[in-house]
Parts: structure tokens; sequence; C-alpha cells
């Protein structure tokens, strides 16, 4: 047979090819070698070396939107070279479905990722989290939230099933928050995440040491770590238990994810029998999970729990479903499902299958054993359906990671309560679907499963035709779940680059935590004699910076000609009776909205200049009602700039204060204004 080439890893700058024999990766349809994957012989602790001392400074420089656009680039430069990826996944067995699942949704998790950071987080190199906390009676000592990307590097362990997008997932993420990647690949499928890093790297885009490879076995790759970096883990729970107690991780308190297997439940419920849209649903759904990526998807449906008098029309209908399944060579377009990653894959399901027929279970369709003679050779499985009793125990155990689910019944009368145990019994999992029209029946499973489940997947006539189905992750969702899942919750969302931080309380004066957080407090200095501020650009304007206006008194004659002029003439403004009635006004009171708008007129500097415009209000609050006869006034203060990137404006939050002559604050709120540079 002829050698293939030793996969190289990328570290400390540069490609390095491993000496010696390696491990030869197979193609698992033609047995040809598609590259060997090496043993060893880095020097692990200097690579995560290079990542802290190299990468994290590079990225640490950079903003998050700065980061955001970077991820976001490299998305669209990625989308470029999808027709290799789709190519070369085929040597992993692979059809162009089972790749769209992979590279394209890798792809649009980095635009999303992008577009959280830049949406959700500001553009500076920290976040200030949350409001002041006051520590003192008067108001002179306080703290604030900083969040930080960790100084060390974000380290990932992969499983084999998703070469591309479970790299993108990971590298999002730690690269909006600043913090440099080391990949570990599996072996099975490490030259497809080769090929992706090489692109990925190709692109200029990432400053050096942001992103290493190392395609060799793990090694003491876990004993360099420490408490500023973290470890992110996809693959089995038997793997996953052994890294999070592995001592270093233990010792350095090393932020550690798991997103690990589970065996994931599809339940139909009692109303979605024959000629419901649910259960036509329900049967597609499962017969999809179980063929795409042959089933080897950490998400896939392993037990299909159905009432009892459904078990014999479930089977029928998804026996009719996946006997139209063409297993064969993935190049192959009239394939519709591919092969498993490797012929040990395919005897580990095999052998799983084994222990769930031990435990009682049945083959219905499907002869893990026999295949057509053109199949033998690869690694092939045809779909394989199971029939076994909701009451053994080796279904809720064993996770044959492969065209394999297993149909369970149970008896309506144990009601919601009863199902979500069922569903309970897989120690925790990543997803389980429901589908049912009946939403008082949804809210019981929902409320009483959902502790055990990562994501829960509602399947009913009106949204399950625009469904993103049950196995796809979705960027902006948690991936990861409870218990035996891996317990993880971090990934998905800006919550993953926020993983990536660290949480620090600052404690201080407020003059001294607004020049550390660039964020005026109450307390802190205020300057009001250096003209107005809205005469100032973005650039001229300091935080700090406020004006305080002149008082005005509200009349019973405002007041109604706001009634007058708005409609609004809710019995508070309008009705003396019952405005006295009233248990917080005790009288007539001015509109809340009232007050907003005085203070708008009380406030602003009304000729052109660099204020563009206001774009909203945040965090706002009525806390003493204005009656008429009473004199407001207020403070304007700059509390914090923005500055966009490669915008000719920058945004302006200001905080406004409207006070009572007796001091006591009718209204607080956040001004939010679009300010020229
Ligand atoms: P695995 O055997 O657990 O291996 C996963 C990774 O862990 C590989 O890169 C492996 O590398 C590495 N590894 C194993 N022992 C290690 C150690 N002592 N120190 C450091 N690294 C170590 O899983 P797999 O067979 O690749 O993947 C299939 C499993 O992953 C399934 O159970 C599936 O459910 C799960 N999965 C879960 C998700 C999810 O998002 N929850 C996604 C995909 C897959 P070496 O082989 O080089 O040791």
């Amino acid at each position: 047979m002829t050698q293939a080439a030793l996969l190289p890893s990328h570290v400390e700058g540069r490609w390095v090819t491993p000496t010696g024999h390696g491990e030869p990766l197979l193609d698992p349809v033609t047995g040809e070698q598609v590259a060997r994957f090496s043993a060893g012989g880095l020097d692990l602790g200097a690579v995560l070396r290079h990542g802290r001392e190299v990468g994290g400074p590079a990225l640490r420089a950079l903003t998050f939107h700065e980061r955001a656009a970077l991820v976001t680039e490299l998305a669209t430069a990625l989308g470029a070279h999808k027709d290799e990826l789709y190519a070369l996944s085929t040597r992993t067995g692979a059809t162009r479905r089972d790749t769209d699942v992979d590279v394209m949704g890798g792809i649009g998790t980095l635009f999303a990722i992008a577009s959280k950071g830049r949406r959700e987080l500001p553009n500076e190199r920290f976040v200030v989290e949350g409001g002041v906390e006051r520590l003192s009676k008067d108001g002179g000592f306080a703290a604030r939230h900083l969040l930080t990307p960790l100084q060390g590097v974000a380290v990932q362990v992969n499983a084999f099933n998703f070469p591309v997008w479970g790299v993108l997932e990971k590298l999002a993420p730690a690269l909006v928050a600043g913090v440099p990647t080391v990949v570990k690949p599996a072996p099975q499928t490490a030259y497809v995440t080769e090929f992706l890093v090489r692109r990925i790297l190709e692109t200029g885009l990432l400053p050096e040491g942001a992103l290493q490879l190392v395609n060799q076995a793990p090694a003491d790759l876990l004993d360099h770590l420490t408490g500023q970096d973290l470890l992110s883990f996809t693959g089995s729970a038997r793997t996953a238990a052994l890294l999070r107690s592995h001592p270093t991780v233990v010792s350095s308190a090393v932020r550690f994810t798991a997103e690990a297997d589970s065996l994931n439940a599809a339940i139909l419920a009692p109303d979605a029998g024959p000629g419901t849209p649910e259960l036509d649903l329900f049967v597609k759904e499962v017969a999809r999970e179980m063929t795409v990526k042959a089933g080897q998807k950490c998400t896939a449906v392993r037990r299909v729990v159905v009432p009892r008098e459904l078990v014999d029309t479930v089977v029928e209908m998804l026996e009719a479903r996946l006997s139209r399944t063409v297993v064969g060579d993935p190049r192959d377009p009239a394939t519709t499902m591919g092969s498993l990653v490797s012929l040990p894959q395919r005897d580990a399901v095999r052998r799983s299958v084994d222990l769930l027929v031990a435990d009682g279970a049945k083959v219905v369709l499907g002869d893990p054993d026999a295949l057509p003679a053109d199949l033998a050779a690869g690694a092939f499985l045809p779909p394989l359906l199971l029939v076994g009793d909701v009451a053994s125990e080796a279904v809720h155990r064993v996770e044959a990671f492969g065209p394999v689910a297993t149909v369970l019944g149970y008896d309506a009368a144990v009601g919601p309560a009863g199902v979500a145990e069922i569903a309970a019994r897989g120690q925790g999992s990543l997803v389980a679907t429901l589908a049912t029209s009946d939403a008082a029946y949804a809210r019981e499973v929902v409320l009483a499963a959902a502790s055990f489940h990562g994501r829960l997947h509602l399947l009913d006539r009106d949204g399950g035709p625009q469904s993103t189905g049950h196995g796809s992750p979705m960027p902006g969702l948690v991936h990861g779940g409870p218990g035996r899942a891996g317990g993880g919750e971090e990934l998905g969302g800006a919550r993953a680059i926020v993983h990536h931080l660290q949480r620090t309380a600052v404690q201080g004066s407020p003059a001294m935590l607004a020049a550390v957080t660039g964020q005026w407090q109450a307390g802190a200095p205020r300057r009001t004699d250096a003209g107005h501020p809205f005469r100032k650009t973005f650039g001229e304007l300091q935080v700090g910076d406020a004006v305080i206006s002149e008082p005005r008194t509200v009349t019973q004659a405002d007041i109604d000609a706001f009634v007058a002029l708005t409609g609004d003439s809710f019995y508070a403004h309008t009705d003396p009776v019952a405005a006295a009635a009233n248990p917080l006004f005790g009288g007539i009171v001015a509109h809340g909205y009232l007050v907003l708008s005085f203070a708008a007129g009380l406030f602003v500097d009304p000729a052109p200049g660099p204020v563009l415009a206001n774009y909203g209000l945040d965090s706002l609050r009525f806390t003493t009602p204005v009656k008429p006869g009473d004199t407001i006034q207020v403070a304007l203060t700059c509390l914090a700039k923005t500055p966009r990137a490669g915008a000719e404006h920058g945004e302006v939050r200001w905080d406004a204060e409207v006070t009572l002559e007796d001091g006591s604050v009718a209204a607080r709120y956040q001004l939010l204004t679009m300010v020229a540079l």
C-alpha cells in the first residue's frame, strides 16, 4: 500500500512535519491511506507558550469589534473554499448533505458569533458588566465588574465527526474574546481540519500565534495548562470524564467545558396520532437524524419514545422512509447515506447494537452484519431500527454512534411528567424533541424535562415546516447539556465569548472607578464649566462633561395640553377623584413621557452641531411622581463614549437625572446619541 504523508502541525509560526511512522488514516470506503497521524514529538509546552506570549498580546490589542470584523472576513474568505472542503470530506465517508452541516454550519457560526460580538459587546478591549454596586451609605465607595480576556490559550480537543464546524464553533468566540487557540483534532478526520487551518492561515487575517494546530496524539498537552487557559472538549462521555479529572485541570482550576455524547430522545405525544401533521413531522425528523452523517452526530435521536399503541405505526412509517436510503460511496450522487468514519467505528457501532439486543431490544430494520458484497469491505452500515422495552437499562445508557435508533413504547397514562421522566433516564442530553399540537401538554413536559436537556425542540404543524431541526445546534443557542452530555452550556451566543473572559470586581471611589472604566457614575466629578456638551465633537467630548439645566415648573395646564396633544387621557392625569384614590399617586400626576419631553427641552442645545441623533433610551425609571406645581431640573452627563469602527460618528451614552426641588429623583435614564467625530 502506498504510504500517505504524515500530517503536519502548525506551531510556533511554522508548519512542522513530524518524523516517524504514525498511524495510517484510511478512506473508510476504499481503504486507501489518506494521511498518517503522528504519535508525538512536538514540544507542547512551547506551543502553549507561543500562543500565550505571541498570539494573546496581538489579539488583546484589538477591540471586540475589531476582532469580530476579522472573524467576519475570515468567514467570507472560507466560503471560497467550500467546494474543496466538500471534496476532501468525502474521504471521511461524508455525503454532500453531511458536509453541508459541517462546513456551512461552521462558516455560519463564524458569521453569527461575529455579529453577536458586534451587537452585544462594546467596541472596547474589556466589558463593564452590570451596574454600579454601592458599597457605602453616602455613595463614596462602590464597585464595578470588569470582564477582561484570559491571558492564556483556548485549547480545543475535538471529536472526529465535525472536523470543520467543531473547530469553528470554538474558534469564533475565542477570537472575538481575544484568546488564542490551539486545535487538537481527532485523528480520523484530522486531514480535513489541517486543510481548514491551512486555508485560514493563508488568509493572513489572524495575527501570529492566534491559531495553532497540533496534529499528533495529545501526549502531555494537558500537563502544560495553567489557570489562564481554557480546555474545550468535544467527544465521548468517557474521555470527558478523564480530561475533567486531569490533575493539572483540577489543581489549576482550568476552565473546562465538555460537549459529550448523549442518548437524545424524540418523544411523540399521545395527541399526535395517525393523520396528524405532527406524526409525519416526527417520523421525517427521526429518519433524517438517523441518516445524516450516518448517525455520527452527538445530537442524533437515539431513543424514539412513542405511545405504546403507536409503536407499530411509527415503525412502519420509519421503515417506509428508511428503506429508501441509498447507502454507498459518498462520491456517487445517488448516495443518500455515506459510510461511517472508519472500520473500527463501524465495529464499535455493531458492538453497541449487540449490547442493546442483549438487553432485550430487537432489530426490526437493517442487518448490521449483512451488507451487499460491494459495500462489505467499507465502513458501511444500513440504517438500523430497533424496538426495545422502555424499562430496559441499556437503551438509556448505550450510545450506538451510527445510524441507529430504538423505538420505545410508553403508556400514555404516565402523562407529561412520566414522559419527561423517561427522557431523563438518559441522565442528561444535548437535545430532545417533543411532537405535539397540545400546548398545555407541551408546557408540562418542558417544565418537567428542561433541567435534563440543553435544548428542547417542539415540533408542531405551525413551526415544524420551518424548524431548524432536532439535530442542528444553532449558533445563538446554548449548545451542550447537563449530566452525561458533559455539563457544558457555555457555547452558543455571546455567552461563548464571555466564557473566555475573567470577571473581576473592582472596588474604589466613584472618581477612581470612572477613570478605570471610562464610564461616569454617580458621585464621580462632573465638568459643567466647559460649555454645553452638545457643542463638542466625539473627540472633544470627555466622560463626565455635563450640563445642569434651568428649573421648570410643571403646571396643570401643561398636563392638560399633553393630554390634548397625545390623546393619553389615563385617569391619573385627568380625573382628580380617581387619581386621589390611586395608592401610588394620591392626586393628579404628570405623564412620565411629559417629564421626559420637558427634560429634553431643558437639556438640549438646539442649534445644529455634532450631535446627530438620539437613537434610544436605556434603563428608564420613573421613581417619584411629578405633580402640578412641582419644579423639575435635569443633569445630563456624558456617561460613556464608544467609537464605531469605520463610521463617521461615535456612540455617546448620557446619564440623565431629573430631580425635584427636594432632591428626590423623578426619573433617571440613559440617553443614547450618535455624535460626529
Ligand atoms: P473521543 O474518543 O472521546 O475523542 C475525542 C477527542 O479526545 C479526540 O481528539 C481524542 O484524541 C481526544 N482524547 C482522547 N483521550 C485523550 C486524552 N487522554 N487527553 C487528551 N485528549 C484525548 O470521541 P470521538 O470518537 O472522536 O467522537 C465521538 C464522540 O463524540 C461521540 O460519543 C459523540 O457523541 C461525541 N460528540 C459530541 C459532540 C457534542 O457537541 N456534544 C459533538 C461531536 C461528537 P486522540 O484520539 O488523538 O486521543
